[in-house]
């Protein structure tokens, strides 16, 4: 509509005229650089784990800028920025890219072939390029739709923007992508919504594990979200794990999947082929699956 088209056209142009916030202007303006340019932006992949055994199940791809002279500038900082300012869309096309890129570097090395994750952002939702980048993207690199899963916050499923989201939802995975909803718990909606929307997987928020096992608050919602999700025959996946009493708890209470720094930490895909080398070397307990488990 042609509001729409106003407030984007008028986003697009706030960095002339936001003169008071020049730290900030210029980061954007880096940033715009970078995607213009290459080089300084990198995906990191931290691996997912079944809380059974340890086999690795798949990757979550999170998006890294390596800025000239701020160095490691975290997503939390640059991705509201890039929201902000005009850039979400360029810089969600390109982790889209670049993702399916790097999983047919893996397939040409003989890597086993893991699902990967990448998160969506609202203005990739309601700019409705979405659908294209993935299916363009999804042709030039050779991947199927099955090995890519989307993460949306709750933010983005109910954003009003993004129009019906149901039957773009039921689309994607008509096409074999998974979805997941991510920060499970942290939004300020009914649960209504889990009926209505068509989703695979829920990521539980690191909020709710960080005090496990011993907050009995917690520990009765996480098994509360287990016992819906079993009914909603919904995946979980808990994010943050970072202690062995954390998943032992959550194994202990059935979630099937877990993901934090226990396992491992997001790496450049130069360090996880190392990390994948050692763990096919050394141990029997953490293995890489070799077919999509999750
Ligand atoms: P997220 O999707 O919920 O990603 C999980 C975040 O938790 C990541 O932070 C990850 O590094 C961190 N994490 C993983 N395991 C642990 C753990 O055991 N303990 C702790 N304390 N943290 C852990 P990161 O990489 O800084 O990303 C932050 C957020 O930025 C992501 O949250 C996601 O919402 C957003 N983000 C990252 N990459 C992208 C992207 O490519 N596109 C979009 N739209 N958003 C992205
Ligand atoms: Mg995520
Ligand atoms: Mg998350
Ligand atoms: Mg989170």
């Amino acid at each position: 509509s042609a509001k729409r088209h106003g407030r984007n056209v008028s986003q697009r142009f706030r960095p002339a005229l936001d003169v008071q916030d020049t730290p900030q202007m210029a980061l954007v303006y880096s940033l715009r650089d970078a995607l213009a340019n290459g080089g300084q932006l990198e995906l990191y992949y931290q691996s997912q784990h079944r809380t059974s055994d340890g086999l690795v199940v798949g990757l979550e791809a999170l998006l890294r800028w390596r800025h000239p002279e701020h160095g490691l500038v975290s997503p939390g900082d640059f991705i509201p920025l890039a929201e902000r300012h005009g850039l979400m869309g360029m810089l969600g096309n390109w982790v889209i890219d670049e993702a399916l890129g790097q999983m047919a570097r893996w397939q040409e090395m003989g890597m086993p072939k893991l699902p990967v994750w990448i998160n969506i952002s609202a203005i990739q939702m309601f700019q409705g390029e979405l659908e294209s980048a993935l299916s363009s993207g999804l042709a030039r690199h050779g991947i199927a739709a099955g090995q890519l899963g989307l993460e949306l916050t709750e933010s983005v499923l109910l954003d009003e923007r993004a129009g019906d989201i149901v039957p773009r939802l039921e689309a994607l995975r008509e096409r074999g992508h998974r979805i997941a909803i991510d920060d499970f718990g942290t939004g300020y909606s009914s649960l209504g919504y889990l009926k209505r929307l068509p989703l695979d997987k829920i990521k539980l928020d690191r909020a709710f594990i960080r005090s496990l096992p011993d907050d009995p608050a917690d520990a009765a919602i996480v098994s509360a979200v287990l016992a819906m999700a079993r009914g909603l025959s919904l995946d979980v996946i808990a994010e943050g794990v970072e202690t062995q009493g954390q998943l032992d708890f959550l194994r202990d209470a059935g979630c099937r999947l877990v993901q934090g720094f226990y396992f491992a930490r997001p790496m450049a895909v130069g360090a996880l082929a190392e990390h994948w080398q050692s763990l096919a070397g050394q141990s029997s307990t953490v293995q890489l699956g070799t077919t999509p488990v999750v």
